[in-house]
């Protein structure tokens, strides 16, 4: 722990700690539910839809990497415990149980846009207050928003293909 860089925190940390490994855990189940979801997919631009599934798993676990230097910079634990994961997390883990691309898509879409909202609580929450975890949070929101885009594309081509394709 840093002592100087705790305090200059002008909030609870505590408080902020909670968030954090909230936010924490959220990226663990969706690193997992994305790495999954690239090795069950099945139907259409499968291969498309998975390098993408694939990318976007590492890019969530480089997310857990900076919240946990984050929350150890803090003098906090990260959650030691993955149960605590699904309890701490602001977003739901969402098992893909359905292979088919557009299912895959659609409940990726759902996490991307719950983690959308999650980061910008964060950003409100710390702007103005702790400037370190606020650029953090912007870096990862930034991402997620790019997320969302890039599956939303791969929704819109694949419903032109479905829907004008096979004639
Ligand atoms: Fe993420
Ligand atoms: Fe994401
Ligand atoms: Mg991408």
């Amino acid at each position: 722990m840093g002592t100087r860089g705790r305090e200059i925190v002008g909030m609870d940390v505590d408080e902020l700690l909670e968030l954090l490994n909230g936010a924490y855990g959220s990226e663990w189940l969706a690193y997992y539910q994305y790495w999954l979801g690239a090795k069950v997919i099945k139907g259409p631009m499968k291969d498309a839809v998975a390098a993408e599934l694939t990318l976007h798993a590492t890019e969530e676990l480089n997310h857990a990497d900076l919240l946990a230097n984050r929350i150890v910079q803090l003098g906090g634990t990260p959650i030691t415990d993955p149960h605590q994961w699904f309890k701490q997390s602001p977003c739901a883990y969402d098992a893909p149980e359905d292979p088919y691309v557009a299912a895959l898509l659609s409940q990726n879409i759902a996490g991307e846009q719950c983690a959308i909202t999650a980061y910008k609580n964060l950003m409100d929450a710390t702007k103005d207050k702790d400037m370190v975890t606020y650029n953090m949070a912007l870096t990862i929101l930034e991402q997620e928003v790019e997320h969302e885009e890039d599956l939303q594309s791969l929704q819109e081509d694949l419903e032109l293909m479905v829907g004008r394709g096979a004639k």
